[in-house]
């Protein structure tokens, strides 16, 4: 696992102070958290492994007053903003959270990272964000994040008037082609061996959108061209393809507390980022409420969450501390 470059943020110092709460990631998600706690004096310590599901890309959009802005630059000068407050960055992999207390104390969370330091915390939030399985293709690690993504939102206007391609035949392949239909010159859906029914057929055929059924055997990349390498020698040459990856918990936190978990693998928090268990809050991608069927992932709605996680943990510690003074 790579860590955070010195110009990319993190400080190596070690701690042992107590403190209010420790953010686990260092994405949009836990910066925005910390910068919440930071406002309202709260102390945290974020830890930051430097591995962010947006790295491979050079620009993020969609982001209001941060559109084609690149990630680094961005998480650099949330960074900078967290300076003036009690938020302490360290670089750093948490390797395992747990729940202790002893005999009439409250509950604290010990974190463990794979260096051996330790943290203690009142409570903790998680925002260690999601990895994504690609479908397996051989060349579509290659393309991903530049010629390749996942959100029309986020990458369909820099393919525009281009051939696009979108590879499967999952409803929300099926919704992606709705959305490029406005922005591609040409749309086609790659099935990868999948038959297309009549009904889909002829909703593809009202997008405008051609079918391959055909295997892609591999993708591979010239310059600015993504080439699709069918099982039948046919070579497509696209401007970008959507994809539909599977998601995954990039860190076993969840699992290692015990928070309950929704249909879709991510954590089930409520409108404030609580989580089924008490002192733990979550935020970003790994975590959505139970009225979405699965994350919306965005730097915006990571920005959005943390900050109600944030909010949340306030609201928490400080009924706990006035019930403390009676
Ligand atoms: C290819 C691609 C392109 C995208 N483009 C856009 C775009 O243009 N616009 C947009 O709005 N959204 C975009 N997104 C989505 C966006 O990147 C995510 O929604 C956003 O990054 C989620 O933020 P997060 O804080 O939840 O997680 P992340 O940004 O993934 O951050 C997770 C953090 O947790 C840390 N972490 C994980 N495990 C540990 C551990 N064990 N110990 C310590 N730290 C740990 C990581 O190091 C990292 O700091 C894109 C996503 C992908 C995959």
């Amino acid at each position: 696992m790579s860590h955070p470059t010195p110009a990319d943020g993190p400080t190596d110092a070690p701690t042992d102070a107590p403190t209010d709460a420790l953010v686990i990631g260092g994405g949009p998600a836990g910066l925005q958290a910390a910068l919440t706690l930071g406002r309202i004096h709260r102390s945290a310590v974020l830890v930051d492994s430097g591995v962010y599901r947006n790295a491979p890309v050079t620009h993020m959009h969609n982001v209001l007053t941060h559109d084609g802005r690149p990630p680094a630059d961005f998480r650099a000068s949330a960074r900078e903003q967290l300076a003036p407050y009690d938020v302490e960055v360290l670089a750093g992999e948490v390797v395992r959270v747990a729940a202790t207390h002893g005999p009439g104390e409250p509950t604290r969370f010990e974190a463990t990272l794979g260096d051996g330091r330790t943290l203690v915390a009142r409570r903790v939030v998680l925002a260690t964000g999601l990895r994504d399985d690609l479908p397996s293709v051989p060349g579509l690690d290659e393309l991903w994040g530049t010629l390749a993504a996942q959100c029309p939102f986020c990458h369909g206007h820099e393919f525009s008037g281009g051939h696009v391609a979108v590879l499967g035949a999952q409803p929300q392949m099926m919704h992606a082609v709705g959305l490029m239909n406005r922005i591609a010159g040409r749309l086609t859906a790659l099935t990868h061996g999948a038959e297309v029914d009549e009904a889909t057929g002829a909703t593809l055929a009202a997008l405008g959108a051609g079918v391959v059924t055909t295997p892609v055997e591999r993708f591979s990349r010239d310059g600015d061209v993504a080439r699709a390498h069918l099982a039948d020698g046919m070579v497509i040459d696209l401007a970008g393809v959507f994809l539909a990856p599977t998601y995954r918990q990039s860190a076993p936190f969840a699992e290692q507390l015990g928070v309950h978990l929704l249909e879709s693998g991510c954590v089930e928090i409520d409108d404030f980022g609580r989580t089924s268990v008490p002192g733990v809050y979550a935020a970003g991608d790994l975590a959505h409420r139970p009225a979405f069927p699965m994350p919306m992932p965005s730097v915006i709605g990571a920005l959005a969450a943390g900050q109600m996680a944030g909010s949340g943990l306030s609201a928490d510690a400080l009924g706990e501390d006035m019930a403390a003074v009676g």
